[in-house]
């Protein structure tokens, strides 16, 4: 902070061409790394007013803002930074969320790195604008104040529109429908709203009461929730129709987990990172004892991948007591898909990471509990479809790593239970919802989002494709009423 100044940010140098005199960017408060490892709560602690106000000064209120074309919900990002520099805060989160109910949770997890804040033209001069920060601010500001500031809704439709999942996509969906004057039920199968937000990050990076905070947003635009039912099981598309529900949006996700297919897999110590995390997280095993449902962690843990569930999976299981966690991932540091401060937090935190380093086989003990995991050494080659460098393996590299736990986090795919349901949806190859541009499916009246239809993608994407669903849904609906 000492470094700060608070004059005017832009100069002229003597070549006429802008200069920025402060190039940094405020550093979040975080907690120390050797506490934070014993603890579930908040890694990172946000800003101070002071900080805010220093920040919100560099931020150069560009005409053509590159940051909002940056952001998938198109926040009108220098227009609350300005409102947060003149100090009208209630204005500010008007202004957020008209585009984003849930700014606590996207201002946590979003890839800003990638999105807003790499368009920020700040880059080519210094630091970029700490938006996410600033978003994150705003958002706690109205918590701790006991606010709860919510965008105006148009005169009730009487039109029943139901969404099925309460992740991102179907929350953005839901909050923007009901904003245009639909009835909205959304229906879950978990007993609580969020999704991954719930059952996939841990509470150390997104506190569940922010999520539950954030899903009360949309209650008091009178969206209804109906948790556990599983559309496909508990009730079907059909039934939902005869109950009057005139459009849908499907926004289930892609909550099944991939495993890998080599010798050892059934041992025992074998965990996909979706079952550790929800033990973990929606079944409270980290606040055990006070809740019965303890998840077992060895000493020594190894994470198979390089994403955030893998990081997620590998700073819990540090939590939880493993004395040492390994993360063996494919391809090199620069290839991982993770957030980069989530990397960053995880080796201050003594995770080891072990790149270009992949799994052949697991090794149990006579307890068929697993006891080792033979490894292979990978180079890089050329570019593949995801446009990074395929991973190569080197003959007669391989090598055995002691473990007895072994965490698979390498991604997820379609969960089949609600596509199966409605025979006649087109699917990819892959199982997902093939969908236009707009959200629509093949079928008349179903729309789709999310990772549903991208595959594992960020909860920013999944807003952005729940939001462009709603306004292809209000068009449809209107349509329809007109003729
Ligand atoms: C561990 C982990 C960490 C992540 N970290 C980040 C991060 O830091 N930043 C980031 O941007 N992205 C992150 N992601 C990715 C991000 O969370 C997802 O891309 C995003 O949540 C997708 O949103 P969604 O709404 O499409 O699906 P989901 O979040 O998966 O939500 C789908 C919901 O639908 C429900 N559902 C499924 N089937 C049915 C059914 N038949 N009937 C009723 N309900 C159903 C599910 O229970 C779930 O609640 C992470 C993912 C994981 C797994």
């Amino acid at each position: 902070m000492g470094n700060q100044r608070s004059s005017i940010d832009i100069v002229n140098n003597n070549k006429g061409k802008k200069r920025l005199k402060n190039k940094k960017r405020p550093k979040m408060i975080e907690q120390d790394p050797s506490e934070r490892i014993k603890n579930f709560a908040e890694v990172s602690l946000g800003l101070t007013e002071e900080m805010v106000e220093l920040e919100t000064q560099r931020c150069l209120q560009c005409e053509n803002p590159l940051c909002v074309a940056g952001c998938p919900v198109n926040i009108k990002i220098p227009q609350f930074i300005k409102l947060l520099k003149e100090k009208k805060y209630i204005k500010a989160l008007y202004k957020i969320k008209t585009d984003n109910l849930l700014p606590a949770i996207c201002g946590r997890v979003c890839p800003q790195e990638i999105q807003c804040e790499q368009a920020c033209i700040l880059n080519k001069l210094g630091e970029p604008i700490a938006i996410g920060q600033l978003e994150r601010f705003i958002a706690d500001w109205e918590r701790k104040n006991n606010l709860k500031e919510c965008p105006e809704c148009a005169v009730p439709k009487g039109i029943k529109v139901g969404v099925i999942g309460a992740g991102p996509a179907g929350l953005a969906c839901a909050g923007e429908l009901a904003m245009n004057g639909y009835d909205v039920t959304v229906f879950e199968a978990f007993h609580m709203g969020g999704g991954v937000l719930s059952y996939g990050i841990p509470q150390f990076r997104l506190p569940k009461e922010i999520i539950k905070s954030e899903i009360e947003t949309l209650e008091m635009l009178n969206v209804k929730f109906e948790y556990n039912v599983i559309i496909g099981k508990t009730l079907t598309i059909e039934d939902l129709k005869e109950m009057g529900f005139k459009a849908f949006f499907i926004g289930v996700g892609a909550g099944l987990p991939m495993l890998l297919k080599i010798p050892g897999i059934n041992l025992n110590g074998v965990l996909s990172a979706n079952e550790f995390l929800t033990r973990s997280n929606l079944m409270k095993a980290f606040r055990f004892p006070d809740y019965d449902t303890p998840v077992k962690v060895g000493k020594i843990v190894t994470v198979i991948g390089g994403g955030n569930t893998a990081l997620d999976s590998a700073r819990t299981a540090l939590r939880l007591g493993a004395e040492k966690v390994n993360i063996v991932y494919r391809r090199s540091e620069s290839e991982m898909p993770a957030r980069k401060e989530e990397y960053h937090h995880a080796v201050e935190e003594g995770i080891q990471f072990q790149f270009l380093t992949n799994p052949v086989r697991f090794i149990g003990d006579k307890n068929d509990h697993v006891s080792k995991m033979e490894v292979i050494k990978m180079k890089l080659g050329e570019p593949d479809d995801s446009g990074r460098r395929r991973p190569i393996k080197i003959e007669g590299s391989e090598y055995l790593i002691e473990t007895d736990t072994i965490i698979i986090g390498i991604g997820t795919s379609a969960n089949p239970i609600l596509t199966k349901s409605i025979p006649e949806l087109k699917l990819n190859k892959w199982g997902y919802i093939e969908t236009d541009e707009n959200g629509q499916t093949n079928l008349e009246g179903i729309f789709a989002g999310g990772d549903i239809v991208t595959g594992a993608a960020t909860v920013i994407t999944a807003m952005g494709a729940g939001k462009k669903a709603a306004h292809a849904i209000n068009n449809y609906l209107q349509e329809k009423t007109i003729n």
